[in-house]
């Protein structure tokens, strides 16, 4: 039945919309295990056979957004933290110290200068320190002239994920404080700035057709973006979109929906070739050793958790958030190297869609 499809992902013709839907579509063990040898041998030719980590430190857990499915959301009552500087510099430190040269700050989001400064103040002090780590933020929607001055302070990568492509969708998960269009307006000014763009989706949102995944892989073509990061929407009780679903929310679907965020991932490896591409924290909430079976599916980046466990408990974007520590990356290296991938100790790892852009 895929015939057609596995030969043109062999002769390396370009896959069109169809053929992402025939992907996201396929059920048969047989057809998804031919699949995944195709995306194996796509991900090892394009990015290698290599695994960069990246050391999440989540900043605070402030917001003043209130997006209909986050667990930090303004409206949901929580305790809420904000990491001082010294704790900063701590978690970079034991990134660095633990061989990985690249670090994710995110932080719920804030546009008031208090904040602006701090961070611009934090990126001068760590690039100071430890002038070869490779910064990422994911710090959510800001004004072109805030993205210039995190650059300046050395801020390297930019994560903020479009959530999904269609408009209709975004706006029903969204208040209307927050548009679609000044989303998209973010990325490209981010693109235009010197960072490397990230950009990704939730799937299994209510409502969400495979139609919408499809043209989420389109759109990350269309706006050229160097990074990816998707994992699966999970409901949180304390949530509008979340408290009414949560219930329904049973092992059959968590295993369906895992098997959908596999599929994406393998879809974009084939579509998009040398971009990034994270194995999600959210991922290995819903799967043991969600982050392996991300690698085996295409992925090619992991971002284990450095925020002190008495912070990182408030950071509850949704139920049961996990995360492997500094502690367990010993047992991950020993799984990666089962299925034939290694860790790139020491190594940035910037998206080769980025350098062959550039
Ligand atoms: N404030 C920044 C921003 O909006 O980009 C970064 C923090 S925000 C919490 C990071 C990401 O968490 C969002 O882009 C969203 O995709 C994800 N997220 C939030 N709630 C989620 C949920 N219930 N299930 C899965 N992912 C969720």
């Amino acid at each position: 039945m895929y015939r057609k499809l596995f030969n043109k992902i062999k002769n390396g013709e370009e896959l069109r919309r169809e053929d992402i839907l025939s992907i996201l579509t396929m059920d048969g063990w047989k057809d998804l295990e031919t699949l995944y040898q195709f995306v194996q041998k796509e991900k090892w030719e394009s990015v290698g056979n290599k695994v960069y980590l990246r050391g999440l430190i989540e900043l605070s857990n402030i917001c003043t957004q209130n997006c209909y499915y986050c667990g930090i959301r303004k409206g949901t009552k929580i305790d809420r933290f904000s990491i001082s500087e010294e704790n900063l510099i701590e978690y970079a430190n034991k990134v660095v110290s633990s061989c990985i040269p690249s670090i994710v700050i995110q932080s719920g989001e804030r546009r008031d200068e208090e904040f602006v400064s701090f961070i611009e103040y934090c990126l001068k002090k760590i690039k100071n320190i430890f002038p070869d780590l490779m910064v990422t933020l994911s710090l959510g929607e800001q004004t072109e002239e805030v993205y210039q001055r995190w650059a300046g302070a050395g801020a390297d990568r930019y994560l903020l994920r479009i959530e999904t492509s269609n408009r209709a969708l975004f706006k029903k998960i969204h208040p209307r404080e927050v548009s679609f269009d000044n989303r998209l307006k973010c990325l490209k000014v981010l693109r235009k700035t010197r960072y490397q763009v990230g950009t990704g989706v939730m799937i299994g949102l209510p409502g969400q057709t495979v139609d919408d995944l499809v043209s989420d892989i389109l759109m990350f073509k269309e706006l050229d973006i160097d990074m990816i990061g998707m994992g699966p929407y999970i409901p949180h009780v304390n949530t509008p979109l979340g408290k009414n679903i949560i219930a329904k929310f049973d092992e059959a679907q968590k295993i369906a929906l895992v098997e959908k965020s596999l599929k994406m991932i393998a879809a974009c490896r084939l579509y998009l070739k040398d971009v990034n591409i994270a194995s999600t924290t959210a991922l290995n909430t819903l799967s043991n050793d969600g982050f392996i079976k991300g690698i085996k599916a295409g992925a090619n980046v992991i971002m284990p958790n450095f925020t002190d466990l008495k912070y990182r408990k408030s950071y509850n974007l949704y139920q049961g958030k996990a995360g492997v520590t500094e502690y367990n990356l010993g047992e991950l290296e020993k799984k990666l190297l089962e299925i034939g991938e290694k860790i790139a100790w020491g190594e940035a790892g910037s998206s080769l869609h980025f350098k062959n852009r550039n």
